[in-house]
């Protein structure tokens, strides 16, 4: 069996396309435009390229974009201070912290003076207690691009036993959440958890988010389960040859091995072009929705 791609990239493009739709209409019926402002503490290359694209993909929706950069020693009580004013400025409807953060600043913490309803990371303990008791919140965006692309490739989840592998707040928990609030058997694996090829093995569906490259193999997957590989690694690949520094150069692999996986499983989804487009999309999708509520608006479907 060669199993189906399922492809984020195009799914995210169209996500993007619903949420410029109905900015406009915010726009054109009621004046307003949701605003997503990003925060971005130090120079690490990787959060830069990340923001940077967030920002595009903001503005090209129609919505306004405001991106704050802060020195990377900035003190906690510096971005605590811009975090409230963001939490009072009523023309900004979401807010993100991008993470990683420089040692002396707690990620918690930070997460903890964003505004509930502007946390549109849906990363606030009180948007992951709502979330857990089946109430509306914002769902984490790469948790719920797992959940729609699911939703997207089989239709309704009722009744399919899932393993999600990872159990970090971010990815694996919120997963295993929305799975659950879909009716699936859920079982949520770690690294403590025994017989992992066996446990895999049981599932229909399988979300990989440990952040080890290739680790689960083909021989762990049920004959057309749906994959969902969250993992971005990125390896060495010398088959490229060299940088111009002289270092090899890389690629980026998820935590399931494409190669073996695709020969077992139904479907699954790529590293790139999986979940990660998705998890801006979503990111946008949130903007939408957290703006709606703040004006008593209709939320988007
Ligand atoms: P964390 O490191 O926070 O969590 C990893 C989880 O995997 C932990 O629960 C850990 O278990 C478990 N784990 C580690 N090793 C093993 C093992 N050998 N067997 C079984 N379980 C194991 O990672 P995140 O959840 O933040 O991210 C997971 C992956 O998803 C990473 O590759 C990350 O880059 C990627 N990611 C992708 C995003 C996207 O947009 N596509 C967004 C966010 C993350 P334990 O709790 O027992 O330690």
């Amino acid at each position: 069996m060669t199993a189906t791609v399922i492809d984020g990239k195009a799914f995210a493009a169209k996500v993007r396309g619903q949420v410029a739709e109905h900015v406009a209409r915010l726009k054109e019926e009621h004046g307003i435009t949701p605003g997503l402002a990003v925060v971005l503490v130090g120079e690490d290359p990787a959060s830069q390229v990340y923001v940077r694209s967030k920002g595009k993909m903001t503005v090209e929706c129609g919505m306004n974009s405001y991106e704050h950069k802060l020195p990377i020693d900035v003190s906690q009580e510096e971005l605590y201070a811009l975090l409230a004013k963001l939490n009072a400025d009523p023309a900004v409807h979401g807010i993100l912290c991008q993470f990683p953060v420089p040692a002396h600043l707690s990620e918690t913490d930070i997460v903890a003076q964003i505004d509930p309803a502007k946390d549109v990371d849906g990363l606030h303990v009180i948007n992951a207690g709502l979330l857990a008791s089946g109430q509306k919140t914002l769902v984490s965006c790469t948790p719920l691009g797992c959940l729609m692309l699911l939703r997207d490739h089989l239709g309704s989840l009722s009744g399919k036993s899932a393993v999600i592998v990872g159990r970090s707040n971010l990815v694996g928990k919120p997963v295993a959440q929305l799975l659950l609030q879909d009716s699936c058997t859920v079982t949520i694996a770690h690294s403590r958890t025994k017989d992992l090829a066996d446990v895999v093995r049981g599932a229909d569906i399988v979300v990989a988010a440990v952040g080890r490259p290739e680790m689960v193999t083909g021989d762990w997957i049920k004959p057309g389960a749906t994959v969902i590989d969250v993992g971005i690694n990125r390896i060495d690949a010398p088959e490229k040859g060299l940088k111009e520094d002289g270092s090899v150069k890389t690629r980026l692999v998820g935590d399931c091995d494409y190669a073996s996986c695709a020969e077992v499983a139904g479907a699954i989804t790529p590293v790139p072009g999986g979940v990660g487009p998705m998890t801006i999309a979503c990111l946008l999708a949130n903007t939408v929705t957290a703006c709606c509520r703040a004006n008593g608006l209709a939320e988007p479907e």
